[in-house]
Parts: C-alpha cells; sequence; structure tokens
C-alpha cells in the first residue's frame, strides 16, 4: 500500500495536537517535486521511500525537524538541487541535519572486519548528531524493506553493512526498535537457511497458536477492563527471529526450551490504572508465586518501568504480563536511556573500548533521554579525522593529519618510499591536511627515503617515530659510505 502525506500528517498530530504541520507539508511538496519521474529498484516513485522514513520518524516522536529532514533526505544527492536551496527554504537547522545525512552516506562497510570498529567510530563522528543517526536509521531501515528490490550482491552488502555497523550503534544509543528490527531483516538475508526454519516455528506453528490464545485470553480480559473504567491497548509480544536465533546459538538449545510462555502487554494510561490493571487480571487467574516485578516503584537499572506478572492463564497455561503507561512503553522502545544501564554497570563500561565509554559518558551527562537526543552534539570524535584507502579501508587519524601519517598508518614501508598522495583522485601535496571522508592514495618509489622535513609535516608520534628510526639508519649509513 502506497504511503501519503495525510498518513504522515495524522501521525504527528496523534503526538502532539497542536503541532504546526504547515513546514511538513512544505517539505513533502519540496521532496515530491525534487524526486518527480524518479523511481525506486521496486518500481514505486521514489517520494515513496522519504516519506516512509519520515513517517518512521514520526512514530518515534522524533520532533518536526527530525520528520521535515527525513523527507528532505536523499534530496541533494539525488537530485539536481543544492543543499543552500535547503537552507534557504527551510533554515539552518534542517539544512544542517540533512547535510548530516549527505555525509553519512559516504561511510560503507566493504567487507574487512579490522575495521568495523574504525567504520563504528567514523559513522559517529560523521554524523555528529544523534538525530542524524535516528534519520539514518529510519532510512535504512526502508532500504531493508526493499531489499528484495536490489541484485543479490548488493543486497548481501547492506545487510552485512547493517549488521556490522548500524545494529551495533544502535545497541549502544539503546534505540531498541531500529536494532530489533533492522536485526530481523538482515537475519533474513545474511542466514536465509536458519530463518526459513526458524520463521516457520515461530511464525506459521506457535504465532498461530499464539494468536488464538491471545484472542482467548482479551476475550475474557477485555470486559473486566472495561468494567473497572479502564482505557487499554493489548498487545501479544513476540521476541525478535534474531534474538531467538543468537541464543539458540549460544546456549546450544532447542527451540522449544527457548520459547518464551505467552505474554502479553497492556499499555494503560496512568500509574494508577497499571496497579488496577494487575488486580483486575490476580482477580480473574491466579498468580504464579514469586513472579510479580513492580518496577514501576523500583525501575530497571536501565531505567525500564512495568509491572510483570505470570498467572495460571486459560486452560491453565502459564500467562505472562506487562502492564505499563504508554510513555514507559515507548520509553523502553525508543528512548536512548541505555545510559542509566551504563552507568550504574562498571563491568559492562570497562570491558569497552574508550571510545564507547566517552560516548556513554556524554550520556550519562545529559540530564535524560530527551535531551540528549535533541541537544547531544558528539564531539567525543572532534579531534579525529577518518580518510578511506582506495580500496575502502578507514584509517582513524588526529585532525591536521597529513598524507605522510596516512602513508605510515597503512604500513611504514609505504611511509618511508612515499614521494606523493592522491587525494579525491587528485594530485596533493605530502604537507596537506586531511579531511573526514578523503579518499588517499599514496604513490611510493623504491628508492625513496624519509627525509628529515618529513619530521615538521608528520602529527602523529608514530610516523614521527618510524621517520626518526628511519633517519637514524640512513644517516648512520651515509656516513659511513662518506668515511669510507
Ligand atoms: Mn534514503
Amino acid at each position: 500500500m502506497p504511503l501519503n502525506l495525510a498518513q504522515l500528517l495524522a501521525q504527528i498530530k496523534q503526538n502532539n495536537p497542536k503541532a504546526d504541520t504547515t513546514l511538513v507539508e512544505l517539505a513533502y511538496e519540496y521532496a515530491a517535486q525534487a524526486h518527480a519521474g524518479q523511481t525506486r529498484r521496486s518500481g514505486e516513485p521514489y517520494i515513496q521511500h522519504p516519506l516512509r522514513t519520515a513517517l518512521t520518524l514520526a512514530q518515534i516522536r522524533a520532533e518536526n525537524d527530525v520528520v521535515i529532514a527525513g523527507l528532505l533526505h536523499d534530496v541533494p544527492e539525488d537530485t539536481g538541487r543544492p543543499l543552500a536551496e535547503i537552507e534557504k527554504q527551510f533554515g539552518k537547522k534542517i539544512a544542517a541535519l540533512v547535510e548530516g545525512i549527505t555525509k553519512l552516506s559516504k561511510v560503507k562497510y566493504r567487507g574487512i572486519e579490522r575495521h568495523t570498529e574504525s567504520l563504528k567510530k567514523m559513522f559517529i563522528a560523521m554524523a555528529a548528531d544523534i538525530r542524524v543517526i535516528l534519520i539514518r536509521f529510519a532510512d535504512r531501515l526502508h532500504n531493508l524493506e526493499t531489499l528484495d528490490a536490489l541484485p543479490e550482491n548488493k543486497r548481501l552488502r547492506i545487510a552485512q553493512e547493517t549488521m556490522e555497523i548500524y545494529v551495533p550503534i544502535a545497541g549502544l544509543l539503546g534505540i531498541w526498535h531500529f536494532k530489533n528490527k533492522m536485526e530481523d531483516i538482515c537475519f533474513r538475508y545474511l542466514h536465509p537457511e536458519e530463518y526459513k526454519k526458524l520463521q516457520y516455528r515461530y511464525e506459521v506453528e506457535q504465532r498461530m497458536e499464539n494468536q488464538a490464545f491471545i484472542k482467548k485470553t482479551e476475550e475474557i480480559l477485555v470486559p473486566k477492563l472495561k468494567e473497572a473504567d479502564l482505557r487499554f491497548e493489548i498487545q501479544g509480544r513476540f521476541k525478535s527471529l534474531y534474538s531467538i536465533f543468537q541464543k539458540m546459538q549460544k546456549k546450544e538449545r532447542k527451540f522449544s526450551e527457548i520459547y518464551d510462555v505467552f505474554a502479553l502487554r497492556v499499555i494503560v494510561e496512568t500509574v494508577a490504572d497499571c496497579y488496577k490493571t494487575i488486580g483486575v487480571i490476580h482477580s480473574l487467574w491466579k498468580p504464579k508465586p514469586n513472579r510479580f516485578k513492580d518496577y514501576i516503584a523500583v525501575p530497571k537499572s536501565n531505567g525500564y518501568q512495568a509491572l510483570h506478572t505470570a498467572v495460571f492463564g486459560p486452560n491453565g497455561k502459564v500467562t505472562e504480563f506487562q502492564v505499563a503507561t504508554r510513555k514507559m512503553y515507548e520509553k523502553s522502545l525508543y528512548g536512548i536511556a541505555a545510559h542509566w544501564y551504563y552507568k550504574s554497570n562498571k563491568k559492562y563500561l570497562s570491558k569497552q573500548p574508550k571510545w564507547v565509554r566517552d560516548i556513554l559518558e556524554l550520556m550519562r551527562q545529559a540530564k535524560n533521554s530527551e535531551e540528549f537526543v535533541n541537544v547531544a552534539k558528539i564531539d567525543v570524535f572532534q579531534n579525529r579525522i577518518f580518510v578511506f584507502t582506495p580500496k575502502g579501508d578507514v584509517i582513524d587519524l588526529p585532525e591536521r593529519s597529513t598524507p605522510i601519517d596516512f602513508a605510515y598508518a597503512v604500513h611504514s614501508d609505504i611511509g618511508h618510499h612515499c614521494v606523493g598522495a592522491m587525494i579525491n583522485e587528485k594530485i596533493g601535496k605530502l604537507d596537506t591536511p586531511l579531511k573526514s571522508g578523503d579518499t588517499v592514495e599514496i604513490i611510493t618509489e623504491k628508492n625513496k627515503k624519509p627525509s628529515r622535513d618529513w619530521l615538521k609535516i608528520a602529527k602523529t608520534a608514530r610516523a614521527r617515530e618510524k621517520i626518526r628510526q628511519s633517519l637514524k639508519t640512513n644517516g648512520g649509513f651515509m656516513k659511513f659510505i662518506k668515511w669510507k
């Protein structure tokens, strides 16, 4: 079913009935015009893609600027319209977000595992703003959902890149909604056999049974909740296929051992309603001893809040209930609330690389997840740049590094013999400061040796050290020849 603007506007109004959607409508018109005549690989009009991206962002309650940037995110890259025009029409803030996305699209995984750490860093550094990452996730999610339209090699590349780069970052930032969805889709493409097997068991066998059971439970519960004057929504709870797959691999357990008991989630309006709902559930079915957990009074260390209970439900089947307010529920899905978890989990923290700890520290300092999402500029990597080799490896260097630093970072032999550099396919000098996103190719000559001048050009300790070593040996050698 094609999406339309009305659906997006409805979602924005649902989040905030007072929201002014004028600019959203203008952005839609602008994007539709810019992409007019373009189609996606699937054959649908291109505008469907930015529209879906924007809708996903509205669904996670992102602010309007972010939704608008979602509508415009492919305009500079895929149409003739320059960023300056977007800035003129929609202002600096939105243009900055769109620019962030365009930059971020340069970060590509090319199948070299040892570089994934640098790529993750680069992704975050280039984004520089959590909101840009959210837009990129929403964008990627739709690309994953329409992966079938792509040729197989491209499908695999995108799935692998998502798994190696996007998924860990989504996990790091605690954006479970995106993490789980992306993982499940990638799982399908990367492990098609296992996926099919699990999907059959889970979706066909279990889910059918599950749905019938949920329906039955609902038929009993709904009238009672209504009697108690509650406004509520009931959802069946499903585990992500990939998480089942992972557990089965880790623990070498069978599907039937991992599959959770039947679980339902009840979403209500207030905290008082949560307790009232538990009362209704316990009066209908006998609670299982020791299974009532009050994570509202005592939230989990990651900030998660809800009431949990398990009862002997219809047919005596053990049934789990999670009861929460809408706010609590949404926070658990979209909140960048993971910092509460890391804050209290020293052991987890000590195992992480320094850059991860720095980001988590940044998150910890934000007063709450909204503040973090809205204001956080990620300046952990402010003084690092990320430069590509011609093959697409990423080299992570301090700011103002030069091709000499780059050459030594790749290999000391390349450093020792470098005579020049191609920067973005143009001839550059050995002392040209590099920028993030540059592609650098070093030109070498067999007989070239480091000179003392290089010490003035090189910024990294590694390059300087190697140059000094080489000067010492070469210098000694020269003297030896002279005196002989
Ligand atoms: Mn896109």
